[in-house]
């Protein structure tokens, strides 16, 4: 019988290993920035362009490679790191398979120049899809630049694959802040299409946080240090009245590598008890040293997991750590535990001004009589009248009363016993049950309406079409808001800003990671914006990939997620009328834009049954 086993071609191996290894621009970012820190670089300069799609050029002043280690350091399993097994469980550098630059050359055009300090000349290698093409001589300084052009040229399935250029970028920025912050001796630029996203110098940890995520989180800061057998703590923690709606600035390094670590992060959590509003996230920077013997770094190459020997003590150690910190800095005693939320101002109302509550009662009104009655017929709240109840009731029929709910008896009650009936029910025009339902009658029965839900679809569609339409009115701020956010998050914001415009937004940008927001939608309230930005940002950085949802219809929900009113607010009578009018004159009063119920009827039937 013949054999049919073959080995793989070495292009072939490194392919299905690059598939491993490089799953989008981000990915080689992070290899080729480990490796220049590895080289012992001072200066790492990182290009991209279109998303790393096109160009991911990483320069450093490292070591550089002589001409036979930069042929060699595309082979698979070429390293310089390690060259026993027993070196697993001591290292110090970043890299250690030697499998990253195999892969990359694998699937992209990759253009190396390289000298090492004592070589008069350097090395020029190109190499295509594993195939050198080239290799010269040529006149470059101390150092490494790599640039890998064309990802995925040979794999289209992989490039098809590849997001948005904005949202490549994005992964590649997280790639660069995580390494550029556990290092901060060492100087990094990002450039993006050729502009400047980041120039930062040699410096310290806490400054080098500060320039990564704007000068405000200086403020915010609180060191945490400590040292035991096991474990060496050191870094910030955010004070808890600057903890944020989105995740993302929690940062746990393990031996100077970025990690991830949902156990250790429940440690910081449970130091904050107490302290927290809830939805928020504490922000931490804290780098951890432990023992390489004691980490296993070695389960993926791409994953940011790890694994601890000891890590109960660790989680001990670091929860202990940061209360303490949060003590020592005077920040828990500040907060008020008595505080009861309910008595906040829902932020609507925030800057009104107080008003006393008045009670209209119409001295005349007589239920007994026919005449007054008639005031059921068209219901007037506040100045406007309510338009729109009649598709709310369903009148099927020209008897526009909300007496008619029928009751086999009804037509044959004396006229006293009707009139009084009907009194009650539509003085109860509607009611709030639990500060979460709306109940009103209708023709078949009871109508329960759920707030938020109701309140969610009303701005839903109302932002909608001021985004895709008509563009909502702006109110011009007399003190423009000045909010600060990192760089990456403006350009978040000005990728968006078309649609926040439309909004009714006015926003500007400065190059110092700050918005400047002049004019407002008018309305929403001035004291609601931040957290509104706040939330889209947050929003925009949870949504890592791009679902398919169009920016309007996104930007949309969002907003009327963070602006509805919420279960637990109380609605005065005039609020839930019309927040029941406005629901019904949408396009789709029955569902919310999250595709949840938002109202039931109450069949009279049904509640004659349990009778
Ligand atoms: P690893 O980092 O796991 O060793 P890589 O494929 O990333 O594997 O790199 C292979 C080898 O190439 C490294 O071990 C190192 O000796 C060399 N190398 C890669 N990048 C650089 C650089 N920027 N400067 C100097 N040497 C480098
Ligand atoms: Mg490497």
């Amino acid at each position: 019988m013949a054999d049919f086993i073959k080995l793989l071609p070495d292009h072939v191996a490194n392919q299905i290993a690059a598939g491993e290894v490089v799953q989008r621009p981000a990915s080689v970012v992070k290899e080729l920035l480990e490796n220049a820190i590895d080289a012992q670089a001072t200066t790492v300069k990182l290009i991209v362009k279109e998303g790393g799609k096109t160009l991911i050029q990483v320069v450093d002043d490292g070591t550089g490679m002589s001409t036979t280690d930069a042929r060699l350091s595309f082979e698979r399993h070429a390293t310089s790191k390690i060259s026993k097994a027993d070196d697993l469980f001591n290292l110090h550098t970043k890299g250690f398979r030697g499998e990253a630059l195999a892969s990359i050359a694998a699937i992209a055009h990759v253009d190396m120049q390289t000298k090492t300090e004592n070589e008069e000349v350097g090395t020029h290698l190109k190499i295509e899809g594993s195939e050198v093409v080239s290799q010269e001589v040529i006149a470059t300084p101390k150092g490494t630049s790599i640039a890998v052009k064309n990802l995925f040229f040979n794999i289209p399935a992989r490039r098809n694959f590849l997001k948005s250029d904005q949202v490549e970028l994005r992964h590649i920025i997280d790639e660069f802040q995580r390494v550029a912050l556990v290092h901060p001796t060492i100087a990094f630029q990002l450039f993006n299409n050729g502009s400047e996203y980041f120039n930062l110098t040699s410096e310290s940890f806490r400054l080098r946080i500060v320039h990564i995520l704007g000068k405000k989180t200086n403020e915010k800061l609180v060191p945490v240090e400590e040292e035991t057998e096991v474990v060496k703590i050191s870094g910030f923690i955010c004070k808890p009245e600057f903890a944020k709606k989105s995740r993302g600035e929690q940062f746990f390094f393990a031996n100077d590598r970025f990690i991830k670590s949902p156990y250790l992060h429940h440690a910081i959590v449970a130091a904050f008890e107490g302290l927290l509003k809830s939805d928020t996230h504490p922000g931490y920077f804290l780098q951890l040293t432990v023992d390489p013997k004691s980490i296993d770094i070695n389960i993926h190459p791409t994953k940011t997991e790890v694994k601890f020997d000891d890590e109960h003590t660790l989680y001990a150690t670091l929860r202990a750590a940061a209360k303490h910190s949060l003590g020592q800095f005077h920040v828990a005693p500040v907060l008020d535990f008595n505080h009861d939320g309910n008595l906040d101002t829902p932020y609507h109302f925030k800057d009104r001004e107080a008003q006393q509550p008045t009670v209209t009662v119409d001295a005349r009104f007589n239920p007994f009589s026919r005449e007054d009655n008639a005031w059921r017929n068209t219901v007037h709240v506040g100045k406007q009248s309510v338009k729109g109840w009649d598709t709310l009731y369903d009148f099927s029929d020209n008897e526009q009363s909300f007496s008619s709910l029928q009751m086999e008896s009804d037509t044959k009650s004396s006229d006293l016993f009707e009139t009084t009936a009907a009194f009650i029910e539509t003085k109860q025009l509607s009611f709030q049950l639990q500060r979460k339902y709306i109940l009103s009658t209708v023709k078949s029965g009871l109508l329960v309406v759920d707030q938020q839900r109701a309140h969610q679809r009303i701005l839903y569609e109302r932002f909608l079409k001021e985004i895709t339409v008509e563009k909502g009115v702006t109110q011009q701020l007399l003190f423009p808001l000045k909010l600060e956010y990192g760089k990456k998050s403006l350009g978040i914001f000005s990728a968006m800003n078309t649609d926040l415009q439309q909004l009714g937004f006015e926003i500007g940008f400065s190059t110092e990671g700050e918005i400047t927001v002049q004019g407002i939608p008018a309305h929403i309230p001035e004291s609601a914006i931040k957290e509104v930005l706040d939330t889209v940002l947050a929003s925009t950085l949870d949504e890592t990939d791009d679902n398919g949802l169009s920016r309007a219809e996104w930007l949309a929900k969002t907003l009327s997620k963070a602006l509805s009113v919420k279960n637990g607010q109380e609605l005065n009578q005039e609020e839930q009328v019309a927040l029941v009018n406005d629901l019904f004159a949408c396009k789709e009063p029955k569902l919310s834009p999250f595709h949840k119920k938002i109202y039931v009827i109450v069949e009279a039937n049904e509640i004659e049954n349990k009778f």
